[in-house]
């Protein structure tokens, strides 16, 4: 036994108050002070990673991809067939190129690591004697806490209490079956299966439990093993593959061309060996789409920052991409659909409906009521009504210690019942006090029910029943009207489902609230859901408003637009779920709605078939989404689904993209998830598939725009086989070194942080089988863009050799003049890229309607690369090296005049096509 287990076995056995005094701490935890001072002590509660594998590797790593490999080995040969400048500016350009794909890799890395501070896990700790909702990160060890279903354990603690609570350690042994813990010791089998000790890193799948901490951090199991288990395989996601097929594809062309033009120069041009390989590699080079790897990662990584910043956490990179494929998105509606500002508007009682108007609200949690006050004592079913309804209530009233206003802690439908019992004066602590919980069977949302077991007086207890009326009113067999209790009839029945569907239609949510009586002596032990739940007596109707988010309507709206569909799924009622489904646009009242049990007994073609059509999902139970989504999935639709509670999870993980809520979500949830929203709202969906559609067609900007160059990078070589050597390399291998790693960089990463282009949330989503390199982007980039571009450089060219008296006078003849036409080649693929840049920076819209300087970054590259050019042609020692001359005032002039008409051409062709699209 080593010095933890050891440790552990102690707190495993010891009694709870040597537990707790050996912790020098109470039942009640810690004070404030204490807790800040053990903070000090052991610090955070975080799990540090290790250095992810060495940094030099990383850094090196860069060094020894395909491209660099050639680079070193042509520098190399320069250096030994006596090109000694050569060979070392070769080798310059590979170090300033890797140095810079390392740059990127580091800023994707940070933008992503940021993001992950945004989503602070919450406990609620013990201190200062009350329970406070504290950041995870703050917890020490002696503090008290306390769980429930869908927490993710913080620390390693031992119970104080448990009821009926499964925890899932997969995540520390591996095992997938759920382990029942309580108070009482065993100590299991196999590792941590102590029954009374619970690890940080595992979660609460059902159940509710009070612990003390006595781990935290890297003391903690958890932090042991993740010092252990530094290094993650990482899979490759679909993008990156596909990126990797598309640089080796293109490599093998360039590799393959370069492998051509080596013959032709030997045996054409008669060329030495070394002499061609160089002139070779710089096909070669022209070729391969370096740097495109890093700068996709970094897109991406931009593109989750932006998403962050509309409320939507990704946590992985790739997600992005799948987000802009999504055709369905699976949706809650409560909270996310709709406001989550639960506020009760009527209590119906089979004599009497009671209107609640005014606001009274919980605003950020705090309690803001009217003064209307509804008198209760003459009503003795409302009496009783509002008793159950605050008593069978797990919300948390507290006095804010800043504005000293009452603040709720629990869930809205709850505290809209506080509220409407604060609302009718009803006294909420004297109720606790004199009626005790003794048990519970907490809400789950396969039973949507909830029972609480109190003491009513010496010889009764009460049982406290509340949930949704097609769950609750089968167990009534009894309804008290005006302070009697009589057998429930067929009329009443009828009165009651009469009632619901009224307020249903107009979207209401409404919860019924029965109880029953129970003898004073009842063996608490032998009291089960099923024999508790049952010979109920109905009490009424509490009636709640959920108002849609404002923003949902153009939402959804540009989802249709988007031709993504939206499938409502929902616990609640088949008329509420409807007419909240209708009011938001999202289906028309034409849709079926199909029940949880209606789900069951459907066959999967059927199913299939249903979900073509319009479909909304009611009273389902969260499990019965992975049914759901797997059968849209067999559909061949990608499939977003949201969700919240533990046993959402199988579908969040099953769907393709998983979308938890950031506020009301559990852990569990979110951890099930791949995007997290940091405001539970379903138009943070769509602005992230938005971001996720514009990132893609960025990255599709970025390639039209490094694929151009190649062309008239190409060109000359042409020119110079063709020629038999006659006419005189029009543009050195430096030279296209030159533009391929460095000038066209910088613009081309602007590229890769454009903003959406307007409309783009009106195509269809992408196909998943689309390739980045499509048919369009190849015949944009090589036939019509590279045509331009190498027409414009060869033209350059000939123009200053026909100055220096070509044809009359042979190419090579005139002293300056080789260079000074080469410089203007260069000159010319430079200068053209600047109207490329912004020519690719949208498909059919017009740049001046985007805003010419609407992209910063892409001006700060194009600065970049005419300063770049200027300093190639100016410095004496770099003219020799790339063989540039300095250029003319003319020169200039000509240069600059190229983006004009380049940029002006495509802006036609745009309006064009604009024009034609409308048609
Ligand atoms: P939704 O899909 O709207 O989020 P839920 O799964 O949260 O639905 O709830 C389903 C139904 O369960 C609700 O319509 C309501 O009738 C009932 N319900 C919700 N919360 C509680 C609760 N705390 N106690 C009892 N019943 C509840
Ligand atoms: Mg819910």
């Amino acid at each position: 036994m080593n010095a933890t287990e050891e440790k552990r076995a102690q707190f495993a056995q010891a009694t709870q108050a040597q537990v707790l005094a050996q912790l020098k701490t109470s039942a009640t935890g810690l004070s404030q002070d204490d807790a800040a001072q053990r903070l000090n002590q052991y610090g955070p509660n975080t799990i540090t990673k290790g250095q992810e594998g060495s940094q030099l590797k990383v850094f090196l790593k860069n060094f020894a991809s395909l491209m660099a490999i050639l680079l070193w080995v042509s520098g190399l040969i320069a250096i030994l067939s006596g090109t000694l400048e050569l060979g070392i500016a070769i080798w310059l350009v590979n170090i300033i190129n890797g140095c810079f794909s390392f740059w990127q890799e580091h800023q994707a890395k940070k933008a992503t690591d940021s993001l992950m501070a945004m989503l602070p896990t919450f406990t609620q700790v013990y201190r200062d004697g009350k329970v406070q909702q504290i950041d995870a990160t703050q917890l020490v060890p002696g503090d008290v806490f306390t769980l429930q279903a869908g927490n993710a354990v913080p620390v390693d603690a031992r119970l104080l209490e448990a009821t009926s609570m499964q925890v899932d350690q997969s995540a520390l042994t591996g095992e997938s079956v759920p382990e029942s813990k309580n108070v009482k010791y065993d100590p299991g089998e196999g590792e941590f299966a102590e029954s009374n000790l619970i690890y940080a890193g595992t979660t609460v799948g059902a159940g509710t439990g009070l612990a003390v901490c006595f781990a935290s951090g890297m003391n903690t199991e958890f932090g042991q093993i993740a010092t252990l288990t530094q290094q993650q395989v990482k899979v490759d996601s679909p993008l990156t593959k596909e990126l990797n097929r598309l640089t080796k594809q293109i490599s093998m062309i360039a590799i393959g061309i370069g492998i051509a033009f080596f013959v032709a120069a030997i045996f054409f041009v008669h060329y030495p060996i070394a002499k061609s390989f160089i002139f070779a590699l710089g096909m070669i080079v022209a070729f391969i789409p370096e740097g495109l790897l890093p700068t996709v990662t970094l897109s991406l990584a931009h593109g989750v920052q932006r998403m962050a910043k509309r409320h939507a956490l990704v946590k992985d990179l790739n997600s992005v991409e799948t987000l802009g494929e999504t055709t369905v998105i699976c949706s809650d509606k409560t909270g996310t659909l709709t406001q989550n500002q639960m506020t009760v508007n009527h209590i119906w009682l089979l004599n009497h409906t009671y209107e609640l108007t005014g606001q009274g609200y919980v605003n950020n949690g705090h309690i803001e009521l009217d003064d209307q006050t509804v008198d209760f004592h003459s009503d003795p079913d409302l009496d009783r009504l509002l008793r159950v309804a605050a008593l069978n209530n797990d919300t948390k009233v507290q006095q804010d210690p800043e504005t000293h206003k009452p603040k709720l802690l629990g869930t809205p439908t709850e505290a809209a019942l506080i509220i409407m019992a604060e609302k009718a004066g009803f006294d909420l602590a004297k109720a606790a006090k004199e009626t005790p919980r003794l048990k519970e069977f907490p809400f789950d949302s396969d039973r949507k029910r909830m029972c609480t077991i109190h003491q009513h007086d010496a010889n009764t207890l009460s049982a406290c029943v509340k949930g949704s009326l097609s769950d609750l009113l089968p167990q009534c067999d009894t309804i008290q009207v005006a302070g009697a209790i009589r057998r429930l009839t067929p009329d009443d029945i009828d009165k009651i489902n009469a009632a619901n569907r009224k307020f249903a239609a107009q979207g209401l949510r409404s919860l019924a609230i029965a109880y029953r009586q129970l003898p004073g002596d009842s063996d608490l032990d032998s009291l089960t859901i099923e024999n508790t739940e049952t010979q109920l007596t109905f009490l009424g109707l509490t009636v709640m408003a959920d108002p849609p988010r404002p923003e949902i309507y153009q939402a959804v709206q540009e989802c249709h637009d988007a031709n993504i569909k939206i499938i409502m799924v929902t616990g609640d009622s088949t008329l509420t779920a409807k007419s909240i489904a209708v009011k938001i646009g999202l289906t028309s009242d034409q849709a079926r709605v199909v029940t949880g049990t209606e789900l069951d007994a459907m066959s999967e073609a059927q199913l299939q078939e249903a979900l073509r059509g319009e479909i909304i999902f009611a009273r389902v139970a969260p499990e019965q989404k992975y049914k759901i989504v797997s059968t849209l999935q067999k559909n061949g639709e990608i499939v977003a689904s949201t969700g919240d509670g533990v046993n959402d999870a199988p579908a969040l993980k099953k769907a393709d993209i998983g979308v938890a809520m950031g506020v009301t979500g559990t852990d569990v949830a979110k951890d099930a998830a791949d995007m997290i929203l940091t405001d539970d709202n379903f138009a943070s969906i769509v602005s992230a598939i938005e971001e996720g559609r514009t990132v893609y067609a960025n990255l599709q900007k970025f390639l039209t725009y490094i694929l151009t160059s190649n062309v008239p990078e190409a060109i000359p070589s042409v020119l110079f086989l063709f020629s038999r050597g006659l006419i005189p390399l029009p543009m050195t291998v430096m030279q296209i070194l030159t533009v391929d790693l460095g000038t066209d960089m910088l613009p081309a990463l602007g590229l890769g942080s454009e903003q959406a282009e307007p409309g783009i949330m009106h195509q269809p989503p992408r196909a998943r089988d689309a390739h980045l390199l499509n048919k369009q982007v190849v015949w944009k980039a090589f036939a019509w863009y590279g045509m331009l571009a190498s027409a414009i450089s060869t033209f350059a060219y000939f123009f200053v050799n026909w100055q220096n008296g070509w044809p009359d006078v042979a190419l090579f003849a005139s002293g300056n003049g080789y260079a000074r036409a080469t410089t203007m080649v260069l000159g010319a693929i430079v200068f053209f890229q600047i109207a490329n840049a912004l020519n690719c920076r949208t498909q059919s819209a017009s740049v001046f309607k985007t805003g010419i300087f609407s992209n910063i970054r892409i001006w700060y590259g194009i600065i970049f690369e005419v300063i770049l050019l200027a300093i190639l042609t100016l410095v004496p020692f770099l003219q020799g090296l790339f063989n540039t001359t300095a250029l003319a005032w003319q020169d200039w002039v000509f240069l600059a005049i190229i983006p004009i008409p380049v940029f002006l051409i495509e802006e036609l062709r745009k309006s064009w096509l604009r024009r034609r699209q409308q048609a």
